[in-house]
């Protein structure tokens, strides 16, 4: 049994150019939903049995009035909430307070403020300090993603947190949509499993993807995409998810064990990060083909 839980884009419209950003499009444009249509999608969530929906894409604090109706009418069909933000609203403490205060009247049960040295380029640290306090005081839950390459240039920006005693985890930086075109340092990992959640994502133009991650970017295969909710329910486009023997793969035996199946060195896949292996084995029209044609039982059985 699943736990239904989706990001949903209402808008990939952001405020902000953040160097590493996986949401950026090729094209300038940005999408947006409707949003009477978004909040029939939410009816359609509660039905299909969806309990927690994270408001992430662009900046959703950009449609600020909108956002507050969506949370409201999750709360109405007791639908956990979040939001994703880059703080660049949260420009005082009485402000960040303020608009908290109604969102937390509206039902938000979580903030998530996305903190890199990439965001505060453009964001000051103080806006996520006056956001952490605005969500302590209002009694929202929060805690601060802090995306980080792991170079010692994040060592200042980590250290921040901590004097400001702040929740946060720290997260890699995931080398799709701009951050494609960043320098890697070469890695050497512990054979480690690589298994994935996979918390599927609901873009503005209503097409669901596996994943809410790179793999909405895996443009070779569109292997995460589900379909379209202008075609298919809300309910179908998760059974899909749910079902889809490779996609069970990733969640219980991890993308590691699949790569070795498909061929790949030992040595090799220690040189992978997660998604990089991901994107290696399911943007490869060829190593698809091979993994589909075993993703039943013989798949399944490649397991210590
Ligand atoms: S990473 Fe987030 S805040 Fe930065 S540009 Fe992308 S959507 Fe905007
Ligand atoms: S490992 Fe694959 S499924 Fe998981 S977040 Fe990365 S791209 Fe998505």
């Amino acid at each position: 049994m699943f736990m239904r839980n989706i990001a949903f884009g209402y808008s990939t419209r952001c405020n902000i150019k953040c160097a590493h950003c996986v949401a950026a499009e090729e094209t300038p444009d940005y999408k947006k939903m409707g949003l009477a249509k978004a909040k029939e999608i939410i009816r359609d969530m509660a039905t299909a049995g969806v309990t927690g929906i994270s408001f992430t894409a662009g900046e959703p604090f950009f449609y600020y009035d909108d956002l507050l109706e969506m949370v409201n009418l999750c709360r109405e069909h007791n639908i956990y909430t979040r939001i994703v933000t880059n703080s660049s609203w949260a420009k005082t403490p009485e402000k960040a307070e303020h608009m908290l205060k109604t969102l937390k009247q509206g039902g938000l049960s979580q903030l998530r403020m996305s903190y890199s040295r990439w965001h505060q380029q453009h964001v000051p640290r103080q806006n996520v300090l006056n956001a952490a306090h605005g969500c302590i005081k209002t009694g929202i839950s929060y805690f601060i993603s802090f995306v980080t390459d792991f170079s010692e240039k994040d060592d200042e920006y980590e250290q921040f947190l901590r004097d400001n005693y702040l929740k946060f985890f720290p997260e890699p930086v995931i080398y799709a949509g701009r951050a494609d075109a960043f320098d890697r340092k070469a890695i050497r990992t512990d054979y480690q499993d690589n298994r994935c959640t996979m918390n599927p994502y609901l873009a503005p133009d209503l097409s669901m993807y596996a994943c809410c991650d790179a793999g909405s970017h895996f443009n070779n295969t569109e292997f995460f995409l589900l379909g379209n909710l202008k075609t298919n329910s809300i309910d179908q486009l998760f059974s899909i998810s749910e079902t889809t023997p490779l996609f069970n793969c990733i969640r219980s035996m991890g993308i590691t064990a699949i790569a070795s199946f498909s061929g790949m060195k030992a040595r090799d896949i220690i040189t992978y990060r997660k998604c990089e292996l991901c994107k290696k084995l399911f943007d490869s029209p060829e190593i698809l083909k091979t993994l589909k044609n075993a993703d039943g039982l013989e798949l399944q059985r490649w397991v210590r």
